[in-house]
């Protein structure tokens, strides 16, 4: 027998009626976005590996082991992208967007690659969307990101959310207490796990992510990174947290949430669901004012948030799923063999104008075209038989409402759809 295929470990293939959630989803995200001011940018599904090294870090998990990163036949190492900030700043920088406007507000809906393992709510590729505010350092700006993550999860109707909010000050105050951390660490050296051993050369506040409760227990009395902030980085997170109050954005005060991703300052945030288990963290972002600079542009500071789309459907309880589920639709039926050829012209005519039709293509009996109508959740029938062909009519029956059957000249269909009685 001949071998079949299949979709590759932790991708997914999204099917109806599971696509019209989906396009639900993207619908209200752009409609969202525009009215907060921001713009969609796309970019490419592949990138100069360095990008990523340069921008994510060494050190981080994404970088160390999980890009999908290939060269391509000049040699050029490529990676599928892996998170969606280094690419639109690197686009930012590339086409000098900051000629715009001093503030550039972007936002994107896209693919991403994570060499993962696999389980609910972990693909390896997997979409999110996000946003990039870019040229302002003030704490509004980062209010106005939070309040938009919040706001769009629950205009997609996904209720109970948790927002975790904390602030990881500048680097040198970052430096500082990486150092209290170590030395709070040392004693409880050999109790550490390899991969926090090595962190503590490396990335000494990755420690803080972890998921160990023995380290978790050690960790009970280690320094608060929130304590150690800067005298400006602490007027700015009190800032934002006002501004959270005052916009009756609930959130809880997280001391460890350090994010995976090197090229954070100041604000970090996550929104959480309960419904999703272990992988429970919806949406995900902070203020990275040293990022445009790193990658080669002047310094620029910006706020930003990426969400998993996954994640969303998973917990979303209620969406109005947009007009497609809803009957709309005419089924045109052949009630002889004479009128087959005749509804393809009928159904390319309605479609030109702007009415959703469909017709039977497998030469099925009259009644198996009319349940087909049923199942495609049609709100009229259209038939045509050897009478209505003679009369150059046809018959018109309300499938949802009244159930009703008129007469109507074939010349004037489209205008008895567009205006029924
Ligand atoms: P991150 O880019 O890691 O900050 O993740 C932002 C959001 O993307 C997370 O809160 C999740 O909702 C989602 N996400 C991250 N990794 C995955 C994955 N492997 N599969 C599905 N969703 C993911």
């Amino acid at each position: 027998m001949t071998k079949s295929f299949q979709s590759i470990k932790g991708t997914k293939d999204l099917l109806p009626p599971e696509t019209t959630r989906w396009r639900t989803v993207e619908s209200v995200t752009h409609d969202f976005m525009g009215r907060w001011g921001y713009k969609e940018i796309r970019t490419p599904v592949f990138e100069q590996t360095e990008l990523f090294a340069r921008s994510v870090g060494e050190e981080s998990d994404i970088v160390s082991k999980q890009m999908y990163t290939f060269s391509d036949q000049s040699k050029n190492s490529l990676t599928l992208k892996p998170e969606l900030t280094a690419p639109v700043m690197r686009a930012y920088i590339q086409h000098d967007l900051a000629r715009t406007g001093a503030l550039t507000k972007l936002y994107y809906i896209d693919s991403l690659f994570r060499q993962e393992r696999p389980q609910a709510g972990r693909l390896r590729q997997f979409h999110q969307y996000g946003v990039e505010a870019i040229g302002s350092p003030y704490p509004e700006q980062d209010a106005e990101v939070i309040a938009l993550a919040y706001k769009l999860l629950q205009k997609l109707g996904v209720d109970n959310l948790t927002l975790y909010l904390s602030s990881i000050g500048s680097k040198e105050c970052r430096d500082r207490y990486c150092q209290l951390l170590v030395d709070y660490l040392a004693p409880y050296h050999d109790k550490l796990s390899q991969t926090s051993q090595k962190r503590l050369k490396t990335n000494p506040l990755r420690i803080l992510d972890t998921k160990d409760p023995e380290e978790q227990d050690i960790l009970q009395k280690a320094p608060h990174l929130l304590d150690h902030l800067e005298n400006d980085d602490r007027i700015h997170y009190e800032s934002v947290k006002r501004h959270l109050t005052d916009l009756n954005i609930p959130f809880i005060q997280a001391h460890s949430l350090v994010r995976g991703l090197d090229y954070y300052s100041r604000t970090t945030f996550e929104i959480t669901h309960p419904r999703l288990g272990a992988q429970n963290a919806l949406c995900g972002g902070g203020r990275y004012d040293r990022l445009i600079e790193e990658l080669g542009g002047k310094p620029t500071p910006a706020v930003g948030f990426a969400a998993g789309i996954e994640r969303i459907l998973m917990a979303m309880e209620k969406i109005e799923v947009i007009a497609e589920d809803t009957p709309t639709g005419v089924y045109i039926v052949a009630a002889c063999d004479a009128a087959r050829p005749i509804i393809v012209e009928l159904a390319v005519d309605l479609r030109d104008a702007g009415i959703t039709a469909d017709f039977d293509t497998i030469r099925r009996s009259l009644k198996s075209q009319m349940r087909e109508a049923n199942r495609l959740n049609c709100a009229y029938a259209v038939f045509i038989g050897e009478d209505e062909l003679r009369k150059n009519c046809v018959q018109v029956k309300n499938l949802t409402t009244t159930g009703k059957q008129v007469e109507v000249k074939t010349n004037n269909l489209v205008n008895y759809l567009q205006n029924p009685d």
